[in-house]
């Protein structure tokens, strides 16, 4: 079939040049992808693949791995080691044009549209110390609020949901969200739990949209607590928002203005997170001084969060930080992985522009 192919190589550069007019016209990009051709590929992969009751990301595996044996077969029938070097050669430049092709048509051109907080009109800023603290109290009152209609004990919540019906409630909520955010719900996007379980976080990551198969999927051994936003974030990035930072914002928007307890205490949990973290940076005596302003249930269900995280450790967290740090550059976003911690200033920035400052 790649005798004298170069199939996948031209169709692999032709949408390199397309990105490369992508990248200065933002908004072209948003009205014609990701506004009218992304959400029909959506829609087309919600009803077709999707509806396999496993991760579809199983058969993209399988079907490298049938391409593999077959390219060494066909290498092994070739003559001479020249004939085997250009064979080889070329078969490489079409996969790797075929994985450039598909990533940027299915998926990868929203990296090149109107940023989210643009269109939101949201300019997130640095949060002063002062500033960090009063967010801070705003988060622990709110998890203090919501809470007992989640447990009605101070013991850590371990069981919530089960996952199928967690999945659904999620996109209900993200369904009637959306809007808010000027974004428009389509089709119908899959979470799945990738297993083996533990394997995404070995890698350092809690979960992946796989733009490959359309799907995206979180580690089945999350703790329960940290599953809704997760797929809040992961189902963010199946309507074609790509930066980590907007992801995590849409995934605590939704999760936060959503009328299920268990979404809204998910949400903030992680934006409390994600403040402690800053304020540790700024202030340690003042961070653990803070930790003890806290109820004893929210207190246990983050010892047990992070007794969770010591559970499984990746590979090797620098590796991973590295190489998702230096993908994410090469996308386009110029605060690589750090763009995951700015969920604190766009709270703050989000809840500024409903009070309307
Ligand atoms: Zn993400």
């Amino acid at each position: 079939m790649l005798k004298k192919n170069w199939t996948w190589v031209i169709l692999g550069v032709l949408c390199l040049v397309i990105r490369y007019f992508a990248v200065r016209f933002p908004e072209a990009t948003e009205r014609i992808y990701s506004r009218e051709f992304f959400p029909a590929i959506r829609n087309i992969i919600d009803i077709s693949i999707s509806r396999l009751p496993f991760p579809t990301v199983y058969l993209f595996f399988l079907g490298v791995l049938a391409s593999l044996g077959l390219f060494i077969w066909k290498v092994g029938k070739r003559e001479g080691w020249k004939g085997k070097l250009l064979f080889s050669g070329r078969c490489v430049l079409n996969f790797a044009g075929f994985l450039v092709f598909f990533f940027l048509v299915l998926w990868g051109f929203n990296y090149q549209r109107v940023p989210i907080f643009q269109q939101l009109g949201l300019k997130p800023v640095a949060l002063e110390k002062e500033t960090l603290v009063n967010e801070l109290v705003l988060t622990r009152d709110l998890l203090h609020q919501i809470r007992p209609n989640i447990s009605d004990d101070t013991l850590a919540i371990g069981k919530t949901l089960p996952y199928d019906e967690l999945e659904n409630v999620v996109r209900a909520n993200i369904r009637e969200n959306l809007y808010m955010m000027g974004l428009n719900f389509t089709g119908h996007p899959r979470t799945k739990e990738l297993y083996p379980g533990g394997l995404l976080r070995k890698l350092g990551i809690l979960g992946i949209y796989f733009p490959f198969v359309g799907e995206s999927y979180i580690d089945p051994t999350l703790h329960p607590l940290e599953k809704p936003f997760t797929i809040a974030h992961e189902m963010a990035h199946s309507y074609g928002v790509t930066n980590e930072g907007e992801a995590n914002f849409i995934g605590w928007v939704i999760c936060s203005h959503s009328d299920n307890p268990l979404l809204q205490y998910s949400g903030h949990l992680r934006l409390l997170s994600y403040q402690l973290n800053d304020l540790y940076r700024l202030d340690p005596a003042g961070y653990r001084q803070f930790l003890t302003t806290m109820d004893k249930g929210l207190r246990n269900d983050l010892i047990d969060i992070s007794e969770n995280h010591r559970q499984i450790k990746a590979f090797s967290l620098e590796l991973s930080r590295r190489s998702n740090d230096l993908f994410l550059k090469a996308q386009g976003v110029k605060a690589g992985v750090k763009s995951y911690a700015q969920l604190p200033m766009l709270a703050y920035a989000w809840r500024n522009k409903l009070k309307g400052k």
